[in-house]
């Protein structure tokens, strides 16, 4: 493609809303253009790195046996009503006005109704379908560019087996799809294990590309590969100690210590002697949760335990039920109402310090085993930098991530509520065992240019890169340049090539070069009148910088080897 001809609307200046560097990037590039909050035109320079990421996703999935569909993103209400995910994604799915249709965000409920009424036998599983196509979801907060659209691509793709055993396998198969798929886009990711949230199910894994511009947070050791998302995380912390003499309890006056802190400091003695207690109400039921010092509880992880409602109680609640305000509340003496559940550390310890439920009063000596009935023990804790990973192999970094896959062993959530069923061997009749998967195709590309760039522009990675070399002819007014540059213009396609020529008259040759190091392909190959009176053809390589004069009758011979390598 010629420069002089083709739609490439470079930019210097971003909008203010652009802050993080694929999203500017994308739009000073010329990529993509938005057209409202979080929908995005893709420009001919943007929508060729957008196919070459589909057909990358396109090899891996018929790999695995995938079996590429085209399913409408136009469904009637109806289908959505049987699942009950009206309701479940509420806001964020667009409802149409003079239809009772919506725009789909997902398409669990379009395959299980094909698969309803054409898979009847075990003998005809598995079965894995796939598409690439576009979704609709009404995001709140549209930001970062197309990290978080509200109509993105995604490659959704479900499978179908009789069998527990199969829906492992259909699972393994796409996991082992996805680590071709992201290191082919030349991305370093971790994957991590994820609570699945809405989609519901057994099994789920993230795929995280670590990036400051990333809303997930996770815990990652680079010594052993583990990786997790923080709501998950675990890590090895010793528990409290359990000391051999318990004494009796004892009430103490602590005047104005609120926080673990405080009372810590007032009392000399380290924060890992107290016992914090929050309070929540799991609907009319109040849970009291004991925490070692100042552990974070996480939220995710008593959600996990409690569901979702939980909620934690009110000022005025606190004072009701246990006649103190938060500060001064704990486990002893508390009526019969409460649930009291603890976090691991607090196993068995001893010679602890609680609040005495009376507002500037402590209780010292709390022996977990003695003083309080608990429930049950859980892990409760958020991890922090620096804590022993779980397998105990190193530590722990907390790092920003970006989801670029999900994959889900749905089981039979959406086979049970659309009666989607098969006979087996026997001739009994079972709901069909699914699993689903998908993969942001736009985040991809952001995820891409976030790992790979630098103040000057992008820096493509051969697989992405949406032309392989980037001809640059420096001088217009020479015949001379011209006509080499033409040249290779001609030659280097006959090669397999793609070029971008920048044949621009008019154009000073720093500007045609700071576009160059912009539009970031890998290889800059350089026609400059000095270097040609001197039969030499510089070749800029952008990743590292690099850059060599080679001799015009070697130039076509060493461009093939860098792109082919
Ligand atoms: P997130 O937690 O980031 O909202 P999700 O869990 O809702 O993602 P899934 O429903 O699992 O995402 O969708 C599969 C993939 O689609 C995600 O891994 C992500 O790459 C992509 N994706 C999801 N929502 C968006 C969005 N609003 N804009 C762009 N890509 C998205
Ligand atoms: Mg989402």
């Amino acid at each position: 493609m010629r420069l002089s001809q083709g739609f490439f609307p470079t930019v210097k200046e971003v909008p203010a809303d652009a802050v993080i560097p694929s999203h500017q990037l994308m739009i000073r590039a010329g990529l993509m253009r938005q057209l409202a909050a979080g929908i995005f035109s893709f420009l001919p320079f943007g929508y060729n790195v957008m196919k070459k990421v589909m057909q990358i996703i396109r090899e891996e999935m018929d790999a695995i046996g995938g079996q590429e569909f085209h399913l409408p993103a136009l469904n009637p209400i109806e289908l959505w009503e049987e699942t009950d995910r009206v309701k479940a994604f509420g806001d964020i799915m667009f409802h149409v006005k003079n239809r009772p249709m919506v725009l789909a965000p997902t398409h669990e409920e379009v395959i299980t109704a094909i698969a309803k009424n054409h898979i009847k036998s075990y003998n005809q599983m598995p079965q894995i379908w796939y598409q690439i196509q576009t979704k609709f979801r009404n995001e709140p907060r549209p930001k970062s560019g197309v990290l978080r659209g509200r109509q993105f691509t995604m490659k959704d793709s479900y499978s179908m087996d009789s069998s527990w055993e199969g829906l492992d396998k259909s699972y393994d198969l796409h996991a082992e799809a996805y680590k071709k798929i992201y290191t082919r886009c030349g991305l370093s990711f971790y994957i991590v294990g994820a609570s699945s949230g809405a989609m519901g199910g057994s099994g789920s894994q993230e795929f995280m590309v670590e990036s400051n511009a990333g809303e997930d947070n996770l815990a990652v050791c680079e010594e052993s590969g583990y990786a997790a998302n923080v709501e998950i995380a675990t890590s090895l912390v010793p528990s409290a100690e359990r000391y051999s003499l318990s004494e009796p309890l004892k009430e103490v006056h602590t005047p104005n210590c609120k926080s673990i802190d405080e009372v810590a400091a007032f009392l000399k003695l380290p924060t890992n002697r107290c016992a914090k207690s929050l309070i929540f109400m799991n609907g009319e039921q109040p849970v009291l949760v004991l925490m070692l010092g100042n552990n974070q509880l996480n939220e995710s992880k008593l959600q996990k335990v409690f569901g979702a409602d939980i909620r934690p109680a009110h000022p005025e609640e606190l004072i009701e039920l246990t006649g103190a305000d938060a500060g001064s509340i704990g486990p002893v003496g508390l009526n019969n109402k409460f649930h009291i559940v603890a976090d691991n550390r607090l196993k068995d310890a001893n010679g602890l310090v609680c609040g005495a439920n009376k507002n500037d009063f402590h209780l010292l000596n709390l022996d977990m085993q003695r003083d309080v009935k608990i429930e049950a023990f859980y892990d409760f804790r958020t991890v922090e930098e620096g804590e022993t990973s779980p397998d105990g192999k190193g530590k722990l970094r907390i790092v920003k991530g970006i989801e670029v896959g999900h994959i889900f062993k749905l089981g039979t959530k959406y086979s049970d509520s659309m009666k989607a069923m098969f006979l087996d061997e026997k001739g009994e009749e079972h709901p069909i065992i699914m699993g689903s998967y998908g993969i942001g195709v736009e985040r991809i590309i952001a995820c891409h240019i976030e790992q790979h760039h630098d103040e000057n522009g992008i820096k493509w990675q051969k697989a992405l890169a949406p032309y392989d070399v980037h001809l640059i002819s420096v001088n217009m007014n020479s015949p001379e340049v011209v006509a080499k540059a033409d040249e290779l213009y001609k030659l280097l396609p006959q090669q397999g090539i793609s070029v971008l020529y920048d044949d621009r008259s008019g154009v000073t040759a720093g500007f045609k070069f700071k576009d160059a190091d912009l539009l970031g392909m890998p290889l800059q190959i350089i026609v400059g009148e000095k270097n040609l009176k001197n039969n030499l053809i510089e070749l800029k390589d952008r990743n590292s910088g690099d850059r060599k004069t080679v001799p015009v009758e070697n130039a076509v011979e060493e461009i093939v080897a860098f792109v082919k390598n």
